[in-house]
């Protein structure tokens, strides 16, 4: 099969196509071609989704695909499939399946036996992560932390312990929270922000968690966010990285430290302030 013939559109066939994460007109030809000459359409944000098609001149029938009704819209989408239409998945921006419910929808495809196949171009965790200097040839995606806070914190101490570089996704509304958290669980570590990549205000911080903490302390973060954090340090993997901050502090104790010295000691090692071991120790 050649180039052209793989470009025709195959009937009963779902395509993810990826749409730009900002810049218009990072989107392929090979997605503009599969958006015009589909039966039909499935976005997430059926407001958002008529901008890029009316600039690329692209008129189809659109239904909405997203979070709160792929529970029924999901099983419509494979009866039209199954009936011989072929359909273009787009979520609201970047690649469909990345931190959206379009992974829902390949999956069932794939219990359905539909045929899946992707249009790939631009997404943001991969665009950070290129940008960000740090170590890109072992990396770990988290997407979105949980809202739920002991959650989050468990999380956030396995994650601790991550020797890949860590990429992670937030809302501006959390972010200040998310970076003081991050600092907490890591100590201080190396962290490249990407904000509105692509797009007229695009920014890369190259900066440290505690500095990033601070920085956000100060000014209300606006657009979107997606995190790129330094993995953990072979060293800190080995010697109190599954150690609680309790068992960290009787480790120095233990070789003649006195308790005062050992928090200090143990607070240095963590890259915390004495304070933020102190408020662990009294939680228990
Ligand atoms: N499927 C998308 C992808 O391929 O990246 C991600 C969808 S997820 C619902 C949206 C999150 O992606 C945002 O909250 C933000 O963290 C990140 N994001 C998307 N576009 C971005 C951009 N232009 N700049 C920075 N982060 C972005």
């Amino acid at each position: 099969m050649n180039n052209e013939e793989k470009n025709k559109i195959e009937k009963s066939t779902l395509y993810l196509v990826a749409t730009p994460i900002g810049n218009l007109a990072d989107i392929s030809y090979r997605a503009v071609k599969i958006l015009s000459e589909v039966d039909f359409i499935a976005a997430e944000d059926t407001r958002n989704t008529p901008k890029l098609l009316t600039h690329y001149g692209i008129k189809k029938p659109l239904i909405s695909y997203y979070e709160h009704n792929k529970r029924e819209r999901g099983p419509e989408i494979i009866e039209r499939l199954k009936a011989g239409e072929s359909c273009a998945l787009v979520t609201d921006a970047g690649t469909p399946a990345i931190s959206d419910p379009g992974a829902d929808l390949v999956d069932l495809c794939r219990k359905n036996g539909v045929k899946v196949t992707s249009v790939p171009g631009a997404c943001a965790a991969i665009t950070a992560l290129t940008l960000s200097g740090l170590d890109t040839r072992r990396f770990c995606f988290e997407g979105f932390l949980s809202t739920e806070k002991s959650e989050k914190t468990e999380r956030l101490d396995e994650l601790s312990r991550e020797k890949r570089t860590v990429i992670i996704y937030e809302a501006p509304h959390k972010l200040t929270s998310t970076l003081c958290d991050l600092y907490k669980a890591f100590g201080d570590r190396k962290i490249t922000v990407c904000r509105e990549l692509t797009k007229i205000n695009e920014e890369i911080s190259y900066t440290t968690l505690s500095e990033a903490s601070a920085y956000y302390e100060e000014r209300r973060p606006r657009g979107e966010y997606v995190l790129v954090i330094e993995g953990a340090k072979e060293e800190d993997a080995v010697f109190f990285a599954t150690m609680s901050a309790e068992e960290h502090i009787a480790f120095y104790e233990k070789q003649g430290l006195s308790r005062m010295d050992a928090i200090k000691a143990a607070a240095k090692d963590r890259g915390v302030p004495k304070s933020t071991l102190y408020a662990e120790l009294n939680k228990g």
